[in-house]
């Protein structure tokens, strides 16, 4: 078994002592700990204005790992990351045709940087490496590693939807775009959904077809195409919500409730989040059914995020207006109908608030997976679990069908959905929440790591044997 190298935009703090966060970037550290290897990509940092393009990445050592690191130039950063990257591939994935931008320049950006990472990871691989690139701002990482020789296992995973072929063809460069994809060996995608967008692209544009399940012939190369849902560490999220109790942040979070039941969204603030739909619901909630008023909050969790890109700063705003206005509108002396918390909170403490919240509302218009989704499930009471409300347009609903699923854009049927939710019996919630905690216990962030690695190095049994 060769070395395993991971290349992404952004690489996990690898600041010497500290851990890196979250599931995912422990689960493939984990991977490169075990058989060694290289997590390559950009450092988070800027090149000086003047300073000329780097000739090697900074190479650190953290935890058994190590990180390859390259500064980019604030012109490359502006197009292949702010530009193209997020303001025409991301709301484009997300089905988001009306946020797009697409200029020249910012396309151009996005090769350039490709193909800068492409020239600095080659004289670090070895020939029996096998490469995981990760995400919408690499795909044409494996047309530039092979044009200068390379022959490795090459995989891709794609975090985020692929919408169907008529969004897809509003990309100018779409063919470009898939052609990058057919240079790789395996790609990902989270869900049949998004496998079966491509499969239609690839016969609808003559360039491809299915062979066999998982098994296609694009522009001429056999690759592996399936879903590979994205999980969490199912077992120990539970475990640290269990203990989250004594957390002084949800202790007091708790007593403040005063009785109250708590409904929770926790969501970086995005336009695929639907957080101003989810607010209107609730207020439809509370205006529908008066029983209610006085008797719960939502707590909304939202942390800010791509402050650079103007839509984002225009969403904060209508946002903020809107619980402002809820609040103003429907508050009483001793009672705040939402707590809008414009930060980012703790792992630890999250799993605690998502314990005590009787309902998880989880409501995108669109997203990849939702890994808040699952974190809920994991974090309840096994003898008291609450209700995960979720929207049908989230990846995760294919997997969690114990949740109320729920469309975002119906914000009467979603407030129907939340009265459903609070009143919902107890044996009903057990129920429905022990089906998807088997679910995620079972497909783990490790199910999914070994999924895909066995896939990209021809250990599995065919696609169409997996379950
Ligand atoms: N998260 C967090 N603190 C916060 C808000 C979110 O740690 O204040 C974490 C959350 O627990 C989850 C991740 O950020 O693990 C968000 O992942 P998700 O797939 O739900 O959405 P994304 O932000 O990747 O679109």
């Amino acid at each position: 078994m060769g070395r395993l190298v991971v290349v992404s935009n952004r690489v996990p703090a690898p600041k010497p002592g500290t851990p890196p966060a979250g599931g995912l970037a422990v689960a493939l550290a984990g991977a490169m700990q075990e058989r060694g290897g290289i997590w390559f990509g950009w450092s988070g940092r800027t090149l000086p204005p003047s300073a000329p393009e780097p000739e090697e990445p900074e190479m650190v050592e953290n935890g058994g790992v190590t990180y390859a690191l390259v500064d980019l130039s604030e012109r490359d950063l502006q197009d292949y990351y702010a530009g193209f990257s997020n303001r025409m591939l991301w709301p484009l994935l997300h089905y988001r045709m009306d946020l797009t931008e697409f200029t020249r320049v910012a396309l151009g950006g996005y090769y350039r940087v490709n193909k800068l990472f492409a020239r600095l990871l080659a004289p670090k691989i070895e020939p029996d490496d096998a490469i995981w690139v990760h995400d919408y701002h690499l795909i044409p990482m494996a047309a530039e590693l092979r044009a200068s020789g390379l022959k490795n296992r090459l995989g891709f995973f794609l975090h985020i939807p692929f919408p169907p072929p008529d969004i897809l063809t509003v990309l100018p460069n779409h063919a470009d775009l898939v052609r990058g994809l057919a240079a790789y060996d395996v790609v990902g995608f989270q869900t049949p959904n998004d496998v079966e967008n491509f499969e239609t692209y690839v016969r609808r544009e003559g360039v491809g077809r299915r062979v066999s399940a998982g098994r296609f012939v694009v522009h001429g190369r056999s690759i592996r195409v399936a879903d590979f849902p994205v999980g969490i560490e199912t077992k120990s999220f539970a475990a640290t919500a269990a203990l989250a109790g004594r957390h002084p942040l949800v202790k007091r979070m708790r007593e403040s409730m005063v009785g109250r039941e708590l409904i929770i969204g926790v969501d970086r603030l995005d336009y695929s989040k639907g957080i101003a739909e989810r607010i209107q619901a609730y207020e439809t909630f509370l205006t529908l059914d008066e029983s209610w008023r006085g008797r719960c909050t939502l707590l909304q969790v939202t942390p800010k995020s791509r402050g650079d890109v103007p839509e984002y700063a225009a969403m904060e705003r209508e946002v903020a207006e809107l619980a402002g206005r809820v609040n103003g509108a429907h508050a009483d002396l001793d009672w705040t109908p939402i707590r809008y918390v414009n930060r980012t909170i703790g792992r630890n403490t999250l799993a605690g608030l998502y314990r005590l919240a009787r309902v998880g509302l989880v409501t995108p218009l669109r997203d990849g997976m939702n890994l808040v989704a699952k974190e809920y499930v994991a974090a309840q009471d096994p003898e008291d679990p609450g209700v995960l409300m979720l929207s049908r347009f989230a990846g995760a609903a294919h997997e969690l069908d114990g949740a109320l699923i729920t469309n975002p854009y119906d914000v009467d049927g979603t407030a129907g959905a939340l009265a459903r939710a609070l009143d919902m019996p107890l044996d009903e919630r057990l129920d429905r929440w022990k089906r998807m905690y088997q679910r995620i216990e079972a497909r783990d962030v490790n199910w999914w790591r070994k999924s895909f690695l066995d896939a990209l190095e021809e250990k599995d049994a065919a696609v169409a044997d997996r379950p």
